[in-house]
């Protein structure tokens, strides 16, 4: 029987884009989605085929990246949070109450969705674009700030505000706990080899691991010439670095490379070599079918693009996470990292140079690739929803 899908992500390309093959496969077999998600996603969910369900929500820029992670700019990105939940929660609830779905989807890091679920007494089944955690491994102590301070009295001000908030909307405060709050089923879109102690999951995981979308992401590249292609980009979030595009226009300037750099929010650089192309935003999907490596941020997203086509990666990291991401495509033998903060052009040209002669990476990265394409990633994620449906049964609403 055709079902309604909630899908609740954040406002980041990096979190809805890895869910966008499966809302179209859920689309393609007579489901419904309506996809809540922050304004600049919603193009891409509306092409995936769902309906699109826009929010005023951003993400907190400043928190995480480069050095500047502290136990301020974590506490900021937390009342963040607990801010925008509870002043959109209404709005959210709302078209959900006229039209009501049959399961929530919502990211694992985003408070909203599992609110919803909570709230509508439907059962909730959480997505997860990054790494996951459990007793063995946790991604979240991993991105603590170095004086993270558990007794900061800021913290506990942000725990009583949810509280408050769960309190006027009649749900239990664990549902709004991402760490605690265990969901029955969980939608890994990285693949188990990849996942830190992926053995030691249980059946609550599913790790599906990525898929490519079908019409969700538009943009088309073709190479200019022979020259090996090299895409540089640090993704949609931490990408105000002009002092890192600076490096690479110094490391790769008039070399055999063909660079496709995205330079995000920074400004355009003023003297651009002739063998770059420069843009703020690149295809990247597109770009990769061409490229011979990937300088990258490492976000999740772009660590499974890349191994999708078999290109070598070279880390540049500025969140503990993509740093995580990035010595782990390393230890794979997926391709190498180096840091951020001090990388020289010279070791920068070196360590590309490397990673797309490396015979060793590109058997690596030719066995990878083609696991990932012998998996229906989408289908099994399909599979997994309207099983879990089929078992799961319904609670009375709250409120
Ligand atoms: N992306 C893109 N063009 C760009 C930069 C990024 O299409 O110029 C896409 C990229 O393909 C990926 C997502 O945006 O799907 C970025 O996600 P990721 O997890 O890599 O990083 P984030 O942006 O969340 O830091």
């Amino acid at each position: 029987m055709a079902k309604h899908f909630a899908f609740v992500s954040l406002a980041a390309h990096g979190h809805v884009n890895p869910t966008l093959p499966l809302v179209e496969e859920l689309v393609s077999r007579g489901h419904r989605v309506s996809y809540a998600t922050g304004r600049e996603q919603v193009p891409a969910v509306v092409r995936a085929g769902a309906t699109a369900v826009e929010m005023p929500w951003r993400v907190e820029l400043t928190a995480m990246a480069g050095r500047g992670y502290t136990m301020d700019n974590l506490v900021k990105m937390m009342t963040h949070g607990a801010d925008e939940v509870t002043e959109t929660f209404a709005d959210l609830v709302a078209p959900f109450r006229t039209d009501p779905p049959d399961c929530v989807c919502f990211d694992v890091m985003g408070l909203p969705g599992r609110a919803l679920a909570e709230k509508l007494a439907v059962p909730g089944v959480g997505l997860a674009p990054n790494m996951v955690g459990n007793e063995h491994f946790s991604l979240q102590a991993l991105m603590w700030p170095a004086d993270f301070n558990p007794a900061d009295p800021r913290l506990l001000a942000i725990g009583r505000q949810l509280a408050e908030f769960a309190a006027e909307h009649g749900l239990r405060l664990e549902s709004l706990r991402p760490t605690d709050a265990r969901t029955r089923l969980n939608l890994v879109f990285v693949p188990r080899g990849f996942q830190i102690a992926g053995d030691t999951f249980g059946a609550e995981f599913r790790f599906l691991g990525p898929a490519l979308p079908r019409r969700a992401r538009t943009g088309d590249w073709q190479p200019r010439s022979d020259a090996p292609v090299l895409l540089i980009s640090l993704g949609t979030v931490f990408n105000d670095r002009p002092d890192l595009l600076d490096v690479c226009i110094e490391a790769f300037a008039n070399s055999p490379w063909h660079v496709v750099m995205a330079t995000g929010r920074a400004a355009r650089p003023s003297c651009v070599p002739d063998n770059f192309e420069v843009h703020q935003q690149v295809p990247q999907l597109a770009v990769l079918r061409s490229a011979a490596a990937f300088v990258s941020h490492t976000g999740m997203g772009s660590t499974m693009e890349s191994l999708q086509h078999g290109v070598p990666l070279v880390s540049v990291p500025q969140t503990p996470e993509q740093a995580l991401n990035g010595r782990r495509a390393a230890e794979l033998g997926l391709g190498r990292a180096v840091d951020t903060e001090t990388v020289t052009a010279a070791v920068l040209r070196r360590t590309v140079d490397e990673v797309a002669a490396d015979p060793a990476i590109s058997a690596n990265l030719a066995r990878w690739r083609g696991e990932l394409r012998g998996v229906d990633a989408a289908g099994l994620g399909a599979d997994a929803l309207t099983d879990f449906l089929a078992r799961e049964p319904h609670r009375a609403p709250t409120g």
